[in-house]
């Protein structure tokens, strides 16, 4: 027996009419590219949306059709994504901080028609634009007194583009499985592969995203996005936040801590999501002004693992509730959300802390499992560490157009790439990629644990473990530092700090200090470079 109820496409269409129509005063504003700050509100952004739309299709622009965004987040970026999916193209992020060939490499893949750019980007794309073999014309984001002089093909500026189309539209019924956006893993192995998220997907994510114990985002919260929208989705907050009518304040490009700290304090926010790399930056202006948040009641951290010391900081010195969260490009991103149960309300803060560093509970929508490399299944006992294996309607069954191949277990199953452990309360602790683990005398020493550690030393800006080849233990750990500016520590201070901390023979045979360590696009340390550049390094312990 069927149900008896209304069948209503799951469309992110959806979500932008329901704000425009019932939360349509709250607004966007935005640190633009041009400098000024820009207010406007959800009624207009979904009249502009519209205007997308048509003049999408007055370009010719077809349901399917790929259209990409390099871009910041600001309100015009924003009416793209909706106008672009709304009508049944495809909005295609792309990360501006990838390698030139690579962005020129998935623009192609994609088959982008147009590109919506910033300014910022035109020197950039002027470069590339001869290898850019799909691209019909490029839309950059300003107004005509903004526009500078380009050779980029059929240039024209945004305003212009919009203003020839009016807001006389209605968002098509769609199919909900019809793909709304495309984003490229960063393909640390082989070339980036396309993650193709549908509105059905979105929409789910968002809602599950958005649970009481997770996001739990609401209307009369004002939200810092600082996670890119070029980068997984946004972290769905492009989507939650308009579900609810919460105000953006879009951070455009300037993410240092000083400019962080000053739209937190000038635009009243309440709730911000990034990685732990730009909350270090804003830690670290606060420690060096003294000043205060005063409005700021929680943050998101994930993209990696968040270390100690900034949940510390930001719960103990500043009254911010950490949530951690893991995911990653093909989960849309959200898998896990430090989802906390009610008797650990009562719990003393060091204990809290441990489960606070775990990368959480999946929230509804995600199901998970650990595995061994033969994929039988681990015990949930928060001590067997395996494959972590995800499956859910918002995780990816595939990439566009095969690349990879069948990424799926015989139950259905998406394997993350990841190694963790599950406690028996349901809570995910990533150990390492599996690319990253160290491999020592057949037993597995996770990187991740050790680099966390090491940022809790005063001196210690940035920590990266690898693993080196070892005669006897095949590969031990090598501790990589970067020191705060002005500091100093030497490699047996560091010993002596982490010595107690971890397991003995966990303990990293040398630590060496390099003014920088590598990052890929995402903000997430390069292993794989800094494993080439050490990949002679003689340990003191091989000597022997
Ligand atoms: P990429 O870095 O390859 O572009 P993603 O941005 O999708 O891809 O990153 C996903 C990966 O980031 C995860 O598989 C995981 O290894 C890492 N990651 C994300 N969040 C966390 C977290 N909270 N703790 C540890 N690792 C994390």
């Amino acid at each position: 027996m069927q149900g008896l109820m209304q069948d209503w496409p799951l469309l992110v269409s959806k979500i932008m009419e329901h704000c425009g129509r019932y939360y349509g005063d709250q607004q966007v504003v935005t640190r633009s590219i041009e400098g000024p700050m820009h207010r406007i509100t959800y009624r207009e952004v979904e009249f502009r949306a519209k205007r997308v739309a048509k003049a999408l299709l007055a370009h010719g622009i077809k349901q399917g059709d790929r259209v990409g965004t390099l871009a910041w987040n600001t309100w015009r970026h924003l009416e793209a994504w909706y106008g672009i999916a709304g009508m049944g193209a495809v909005y295609h992020t792309i990360n501006p901080r990838l390698f030139p060939s690579q962005i020129a490499y998935i623009a192609n893949h994609a088959e982008d028609r147009i590109l919506f750019t910033d300014l910022t980007f035109v020197p950039l794309l002027e470069k590339l634009a001869g290898e850019l073999k799909t691209i019909e014309r490029y839309v950059i984001l300003t107004d005509a007194g903004h526009m500078p002089k380009t050779t980029l093909k059929g240039a024209i500026a945004y305003e212009d583009f919009i203003a020839a189309a009016d807001a006389d539209y209605v968002w098509p019924r769609l199919d909900e499985n019809t793909a709304c956006g495309l984003c490229y893993t960063s393909g640390t192995t082989g070339n980036p592969k396309g993650v193709l998220y549908s509105h059905r997907s979105n929409v789910l994510h968002a809602l599950a995203v958005n649970a009481g114990d997770g996001l739990g985002l609401k209307n009369s919260d004002v939200i810092l996005p600082i996670v890119p929208m070029f980068h997984a989705n946004a972290w769905s907050i492009a989507f939650s936040a308009l579900q609810v009518g919460a105000s953006l304040v879009m951070p455009g490009m300037r993410l240092d801590g000083a400019s962080v700290f000053e739209l937190l304090e000038t635009e009243k926010v309440t709730f911000s999501a990034a990685v732990p790399t730009v909350w270090l930056m804003l830690l670290q202006h606060l420690e060096q002004t003294g000043a205060k948040l005063s409005t700021l009641k929680r943050v998101a951290i994930g993209g990696s693992a968040c270390p100690q010391a900034i949940i510390e900081k930001f719960e103990r010195n500043y009254g911010v509730e950490v949530m951690h969260a893991w995911g990653m490009t093909e989960l849309s991103p959200i898998g896990t959300l430090a989802m906390m149960k009610p008797e650990m309300a009562a719990w003393p803060y060091e204990e809290l802390l441990k489960v606070k560093l775990k990368q959480g509970r999946p929230m509804f929508t995600v199901e998970m499992k650990i595995t061994d490399d033969a994929g039988r299944e681990l015990p949930r006992d928060g001590k067997a560490f395996g494959r972590l294996k995800v499956r859910g309607p918002a995780i990816a069954s595939g990439y566009l157009k095969g690349e990879g191949g069948n990424v799926l277990d015989a139950d259905g199953f998406f394997d993350t790439g990841d190694v963790a452990t599950i406690d028996p309360d349901g809570f995910m602790q990533i150990t390492d990629r599996a690319k990253d683990v160290i491999k020592s005398g057949g037993e597995w020493i996770s990187s991740i644990e050790i680099e966390n550690i090491a940022v809790g030393h005063p001196a210690v800006a940035e920590a990266a473990v690898i693993g080196v080849a070892h005669p006897k233990w095949d590969e031990r750990p090598l501790l990589i530092c970067v020191l705060k500016k002005g500091m100093a520590a030497t490699r047996e201070e560091i010993l002596t700090y982490l010595d107690g901390k971890i397991a003995k023979w966990w303990m990293p045979d040398d630590v060496v200090f390099l003014d920088e360590i590598p990052h890929t696009a995402t903000g997430k340390i390069q292993k794989m470079e800094l494993r080439e550049k050490f990949k002679s390094y003689r340990l003191p312990s091989a000597a022997a």
